[in-house]
Order: structure tokens, then C-alpha cells, then sequence
């Protein structure tokens, strides 16, 4: 039954409301006005699959794979990939604009890489986002190595919808963190620093995961994988998760075409719409065959750095 609510509840926002209402604490007081909140919402869910309506919880677009970190157990393996480089501004925001029309929301938007305040062109992405009638927050990870410019704190302060997210990893691998925490201050720019973290050991970057696993298991694994939720945008693909965008090009597996989705396959926003759909009723990815997923149990460490162990 909770799991059906749930899935009803699903990719409407209705969890950033909750959390944002502090429902999720479990207060007496708030059965009713969460109760309240769930109807409504279930009413969207509804409303949405009657309508054929696509709303995403989260999707993110990767900028760059450059990166200021080598953390060894990246979830999208950017110390192993082949090639590194920035995205091209223009065809981030040919992505952006097609990616948008396709769907008809999404609740939040992330930036992210690699080390997305390396992107030349961040200030401008952040512009042409803000305020876009598609898009509800926007989220931008930083590992906190990085100041921003004048260029890129302006954006910033005009854009009142974008949270900083800066991750709290060693202090002795981000020095700049109380630098960047005090430019963000004395700026009034919204941030929260991501204390506490584990991270979820998706599995080493190589292909060991594949040999025997079934059908079966490989539908237990997606499905009780949380990274499924976690939409990304890559070189004109949409995919379910960033890992399943990223194996191939670290050379874990081959690419699989139907593990994502062609933004310029077919002609028109509404076809993107109907194969975004479908994926997101597959059973499982190809790729998962590659990959621990998030369900064994296994938490480590973040941002211990290649060769550090
Ligand atoms: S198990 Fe599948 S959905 Fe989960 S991270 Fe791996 S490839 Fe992605």
C-alpha cells in the first residue's frame, strides 16, 4: 500500500514539500496537514497519468568532466574516463531547450559534473535557467575547491531559485571551503553545506558485476537502486542514471542505445516524451549488469581520492 502510494507520488514534487514542510520529522501536529498534503498530491499523480503530463522529482544536466578531485568511487567514474573536457555552451543549451520541451516539469534542475563551477560558461546556463516556467529549483553540487568569480556571483545573486550545494568532504582535500562559505555570506547567495555524507559503493570500475547475475536479480538491483532516480542529460541522451550515461565512456561495457534516450530521435517533444516514458517503465537497464547498485549494504567514505588507499 505504501508502495503504491508512493509510486503515485512519485516525479509530482511532493516529497520536496514534504521535507520542506518538515513533515517528514513524524510531529502529532502534522498528521492532518500532511494527510492533507498526500491528497493532494495523489490527486496530481492521478491527474498527470490520466493527461500523459511528465514531470521528473530530479534531472540533471553533466557540464563538464573536468574535475578538481579524483574520488576514487565516483558514482559516474570521472577519474577512469577516457576523455575529459567542458561541454560546449551552445550544445548545453540546445540540450536544455529540447530536453525542457519534452518534458513538462521538472522540480529540480541540477548543474553538476565533474566540478561544475569549472564550466567557463556557468553564469550563462544559470541565466538562461533561472526563472525557466519548465523548471521549479536548481541545484548545484560543488566539492568546494573552487572560488567563484565576480561573473559567475552575480549569476548567482540574480538568480534567487539556485541553491549551492557544497559538499562536506575533508577539509584537507578543500581548503577553500570557509572562503567560499564567507563569499557566499557576505553575497546573500543561497547554500547548504551536505554534512555527513557516506557514499553508496556502486562497484569498482570494471566489469566483474556481469558474470551470472539473472533477470531476476538484475530487476531486484533496479529497482531497489535510489541512483534509478537520478535523471541525467548527456550529450543529447537522457538517461535513468548518470552511471548507466557514464560506464561506456570509461570503457566498463559498450554503449547501450536503449538504456537511454535519443533527445533528436524522433522529430517532435512529444515522441521524446513517450520514449522517456518507456524507459522509465523498463524493468531494469542493461548497464545494471555492470554495477553494484545502491541496495547492498555497502557505505563508504566519500572523495577518497585514486590512489590514496
Ligand atoms: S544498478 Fe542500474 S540504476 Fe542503479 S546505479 Fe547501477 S546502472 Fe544505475
Amino acid at each position: 500500500m505504501k508502495r503504491t502510494l508512493g509510486s503515485l507520488v512519485k516525479n509530482t514534487g511532493f516529497h520536496y514539500e514534504f521535507e520542506s514542510r518538515g513533515y517528514s520529522k513524524g510531529s502529532a501536529k502534522d498528521c492532518v496537514p500532511s494527510a492533507w498534503l498526500l491528497g493532494k498530491y495523489l490527486a496530481k499523480g492521478l491527474i498527470n497519468r490520466a493527461t500523459g503530463r511528465l514531470e521528473l522529482d530530479y534531472a540533471e544536466m553533466y557540464l563538464t568532466t573536468h574535475c578538481s578531485l579524483q574520488c576514487r568511487d565516483c558514482a559516474v567514474l570521472v577519474p577512469y574516463l577516457k576523455k575529459r573536457r567542458h561541454f560546449s555552451k551552445e550544445s548545453l543549451l540546445k540540450d536544455m531547450d529540447r530536453f525542457l520541451q519534452s518534458v513538462n516539469y521538472v522540480h529540480r534542475f541540477g548543474l553538476v559534473g565533474g566540478e561544475p563551477l569549472l564550466h567557463p560558461d556557468l553564469p550563462d546556463l544559470i541565466r538562461y535557467l533561472s526563472g525557466h516556467p519548465a523548471v521549479g529549483t536548481i541545484r548545484i553540487p560543488t566539492n568546494s575547491t573552487v572560488l567563484p568569480g565576480p561573473e559567475l556571483i552575480d549569476a548567482l545573486k540574480s538568480s534567487p531559485d539556485v541553491l549551492l550545494s557544497i559538499s562536506e568532504y575533508p577539509i584537507e582535500l578543500c581548503p577553500k571551503r570557509p572562503r567560499l562559505i564567507d563569499l557566499l555570506e557576505r553575497n546573500g547567495i543561497e547554500y547548504e553545506v551536505y554534512a555527513g555524507q557516506a557514499w553508496d559503493d556502486l562497484g569498482a570500475c570494471s566489469s566483474a558485476y556481469k558474470e551470472g547475475v539473472t533477470e531476476e536479480e538484475l530487476a531486484l538491483r533496479f529497482s531497489n537502486c535510489w541512483m534509478r532516480e537520478c535523471h541525467g542529460v548527456l550529450e543529447g541522451r537522457f538517461y535513468l542514471c548518470g552511471r548507466a550515461a557514464f560506464a561506456p565512456l570509461a570503457g566498463i561495457h559498450d554503449a547501450f542505445p536503449e538504456d537511454g534516450v535519443d533527445l533528436y530521435g524522433v522529430e517532435d517533444a512529444k515522441g521524446v516524451r513517450r520514449a522517456i516514458s518507456d524507459l522509465m517503465n523498463k524493468p531494469y537497464l542493461r548497464a545494471c549488469a555492470y554495477c553494484r547498485g545502491t541496495s547492498s549494504g555497502k557505505r563508504i567514505a566519500p572523495a577518497i581520492q585514486v590512489g590514496a588507499e
